[in-house]
């Protein structure tokens, strides 16, 4: 069997299905925190694969028409996260087995978000490591988080989703992207995120972390706001709230949750029932939301108008992106929805 190399790995997760991959040294990660460190979960791992595909342009444009939502959570979320990445990931995780290494395939989960139990063995951590994705996908070489803290690469700008591989195959490592080189900090994300999570510069609020000898930096983002607004309880981006939920008021610029705190809410108002009456039929507190859970069990509503579709048209706009398009994705004025659910003019 023909040796396993950095080259043949790649062209096996291109055969596989997937739009990149990237390979970073183990070195990369000795300063992760313990809970997120990939040597936690393996600790013979060598090199850390990142998987990458493609979130296609196309899923954005119903929500961009103002007319269609469920394409974005199945084909932009959901099924990418959880079926369409995962296939190339897992067949080349047997690929990589085929060649006598071991080979973890990592599910992206959040650190903060899962209980962490007693340590099983003395000196080691508690169950539950996550490590952060989108800092691997830098470390391996495959592009750098904007300032939306959205990872970005010079192929499709925003537009990607990720996964990982742990191996104690010693594989050639990527060279990492030169900071600043693909997100030039326009801020078209701040200026759209509906959410009005995106910190502008000025406000001071970053996050910084090194990687050999370079140094990447990105706004600290409100998850508060971002959570509630993704999650739909932000008239400002949800028809289906303003619909089932007439009369609520909710600014979210007002707010001051914790990204927990706004989950917690988002998915008990989504899961929610309520007796059927004349003024509402269905029995569920927003009829979309509990849809979209019951089938996906997932359900994303704001379609990422500031740090992916704002920063996608900024990029296409200005030829920063590999990945071309003959027209321009913005066709027509945006449409704007006030906190209250009521069209701006
Ligand atoms: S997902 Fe939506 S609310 Fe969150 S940062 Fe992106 S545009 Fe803003």
């Amino acid at each position: 069997m023909a040796e396993l190399t950095a080259q043949t790995v790649k062209e096996a997760g291109y055969a596989a299905g997937l739009d990149g991959v990237g390979i970073a040294n183990i070195e990369r990660f000795k300063d992760a925190p313990p809970q997120m460190n990939v040597a936690n979960i393996f600790p013979e791992c060598r090199s850390v694969i990142v998987t990458m595909r493609r979130i296609p342009r196309g899923v954005y444009r119903g929500i961009e028409e103002g007319t269609h939502w469920s394409n974005y959570t199945y084909y932009g979320y959901n099924r990418l996260n959880t079926l369409f990445r995962p296939i190339g990931t897992y067949r080349l995780a047997c690929f990589i087995e085929d060649h006598r290494w071991e080979a973890v395939p990592v599910y992206p989960g959040v650190a903060e978000t899962e209980p962490t139990g007693e340590p099983l063995r003395e000196g080691q951590v508690g169950p539950n490591v996550f490590p952060a994705i989108r800092i691997a996908a830098v470390a391996a070489g495959l592009g750098e988080m904007g300032w939306s803290k959205v990872f970005l690469t010079k192929r499709f700008g925003p537009r990607q989703r990720l996964g990982m591989i742990l191996t104690d195959a010693e594989l050639e490592p990527d060279p990492l992207i030169e900071p600043g080189s693909i997100c030039n900090r326009c801020m078209a994300c701040a200026r759209e995120c509906g959410g009005h999570a995106i910190p502008l510069p000025r406000e001071g609020k970053t996050v910084q972390i090194q990687i050999e000898d370079k140094v990447y930096e990105w706004g600290d983002v409100d998850m508060g706001k971002c959570t509630l607004t993704h999650h739909g309880l932000n008239k400002e981006v949800s028809p289906f709230l303003s619909r089932d939920c007439p009369g609520l008021r909710l600014n979210v610029t007002e707010q001051e949750m914790s990204e927990e705190e706004a989950y917690k809410l988002c998915y008990t108002v989504a899961g929610g029932t309520w007796r059927k009456t004349d003024e509402f039929p269905t029995g569920n507190v927003v009829d979309y939301y509990k849809t979209m859970l019951q089938s996906t069990s997932y359900f994303a509503v704001c379609g990422a108008n500031g740090c992916v579709r704002a920063c996608m048209i900024d990029m296409e706009r200005t030829g920063r992106t590999e990945g071309k398009f003959s027209e321009p994705f913005r066709k027509r004025p945006k449409w704007r929805l006030n906190h209250e659910g009521r069209i701006v003019e």
